[in-house]
C-alpha cells in the first residue's frame, strides 16, 4: 500500500505541483487549500503525513498541526519561507516530524518525506511488537488463555467495578477430574493437547464479556461479570455438559470430567476471600463425587463467611 499524503497550502502553484510530483512518485496524494479543509478531510480519510504551509488564511500550519497531533496518529512536516517568523525550533517542539524553507528542492523535500515514512515504518513494527510481548506475557502457552498473573489483574479491576456500581459478579473454578490417571494412562502429550481443547470448549460457553484464565496445572477460571451466582451455575452446567460431550469424538472411548466450584462477589470482601470461596465450592464437587457443580454464597451479612447452598442449589450435586 503507498503511503497517504495529504498537501495544504493557499498557493495554487506550490500545491499543484508538489501534487504532480508525488503522484509521479506513486504516494497517493490528497491536497487541501486550508487548515479547516485540511482537518475536515482527515476525519474521513487517515494520512500518513500532511505537509503544510504554516502562513494560511484562516488556521495557520502550526494550528493545524496541534489539532492533528492530538487526534490522529499523522506525521507532519512544515514549509515555510525564511522571511517568516517560525523557527525550525518552534516546529519540531510542536510536533512537526520535519521542516522545509521555501523556496525548496523537489528531491530535498522527497528525502525528508522518505526518512519520516521510514521512521514511522520503524515505530509501527517497534508497537506491533510490544503489543505482541505484552500479549506473550499474560497468554499460557499451552492453552492460549490468559494466565493467572492476568486473572489476578482483571479479577482486581472487576471488583473495583463491581464495589462503584452495584454489579453482580461471579467466578468460577474448574478443575479436571482424575486428571493425573489420565496422564498416567494415556500420556502426558494426549494430556496437553486435552488440556487444550477443555479450553477452547470453556470458551465455547462464555459471552465476549466473561474471560477464561488458566489457573494452574489442570485448573481453570472464569470470571463473569454482570452474572448472579444462579446463572453462574447456569454457565457451569454447560460446561460441564460440552467437557463430557464435545472433549473426544464418537468412537473414543476415552472420557473425561470437571468439577466446578461457584460462588459470587460479596461486597467490600477482598479478593482472596472470594478466590477460597470459589475453591472451597470446587472442592466440595470433588468430595461429593466429582463431574458436578457446586455453588456456595456469600452470607448476605458478614463478608467471607459461607453458607451451603440451599436445597434447590443443593440439585445442582445430582447432576
Ligand atoms: P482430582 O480429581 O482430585 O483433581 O485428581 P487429579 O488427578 O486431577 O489431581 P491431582 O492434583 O492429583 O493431579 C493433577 C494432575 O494434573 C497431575 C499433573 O500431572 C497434571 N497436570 C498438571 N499440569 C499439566 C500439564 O500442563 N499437562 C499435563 N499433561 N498434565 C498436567
Ligand atoms: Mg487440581
Ligand atoms: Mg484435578
Amino acid at each position: 500500500m503507498t503511503a497517504r499524503i495529504l498537501i495544504v497550502d493557499d498557493d495554487d502553484a506550490v500545491k499543484n505541483s508538489l501534487e504532480e510530483f508525488l503522484t509521479i512518485l506513486d504516494f497517493t496524494t490528497y491536497t487541501a487549500e486550508s487548515a479547516e479543509t485540511a482537518l475536515a478531510l482527515l476525519k474521513t480519510e487517515p494520512m500518513d503525513v500532511v505537509i503544510t504551509d504554516i502562513v494560511m488564511k484562516g488556521m495557520t500550519g502550526l494550528e493545524m498541526m496541534q489539532v492533528i497531533k492530538k487526534n490522529y496518529d499523522t506525521d507532519v512536516i512544515v514549509i515555510t519561507g525564511f522571511t517568516d517568523n517560525f523557527s525550525y525550533e518552534e516546529a519540531i517542539a510542536r510536533g512537526a516530524s520535519d521542516f522545509v524553507f521555501k523556496p525548496f528542492r523537489l528531491d530535498e523535500l522527497q528525502l525528508r518525506l522518505k526518512r519520516v515514512l521510514r521512521e514511522r515504518a520503524l515505530l509501527r513494527e517497534q508497537t506491533c511488537m510490544m503489543e505482541k510481548f505484552k500479549e506473550l506475557a499474560i497468554t499460557d502457552g499451552l492453552t492460549k488463555l490468559y494466565n493467572s498473573r492476568h486473572f489476578y489483574h482483571e479479577l482486581e479491576i472487576e471488583i473495583h467495578r463491581h464495589n462503584r456500581y452495584e454489579r453482580p459478579l461471579s467466578l468460577l473454578l474448574i478443575d479436571v477430574d482424575h486428571f493425573k490417571t489420565f496422564n498416567d494412562t494415556h500420556g502426558h502429550l494426549e494430556g496437553d493437547a486435552v488440556l487444550h481443547r477443555i479450553a477452547r470448549l470453556i470458551k465455547s460457553c462464555l459471552r465476549t464479556i466473561d474471560t477464561a484464565y488458566r489457573y494452574g496445572g489442570e485448573e481453570f477460571t472464569v470470571i463473569l461479570p454482570e452474572t448472579t451466582c444462579p446463572a453462574a451455575v447456569s454457565v457451569s452446567e454447560r460446561i460441564n455438559e460440552v467437557v463430557q460431550t464435545g472433549l473426544f469424538s464418537g468412537d473414543d472411548p476415552k472420557k473425561l470430567s470437571v468439577s466446578i466450584g461457584v460462588t459470587e462477589y460479596f461486597p467490600g470482601e477482598p479478593m482472596d476471600a472470594l478466590v477460597r470461596r470459589a475453591d472451597k465450592a470446587m472442592y466440595l464437587s470433588k468430595q461429593a463425587g466429582r463431574n458436578r457443580v457446586t455453588m456456595v454464597l456469600p452470607r448476605s451479612e458478614g463478608a467471607g463467611q459461607e453458607v451451603p447452598a440451599s436445597e434447590t442449589k443443593r440439585s445442582i450435586l445430582d447432576i
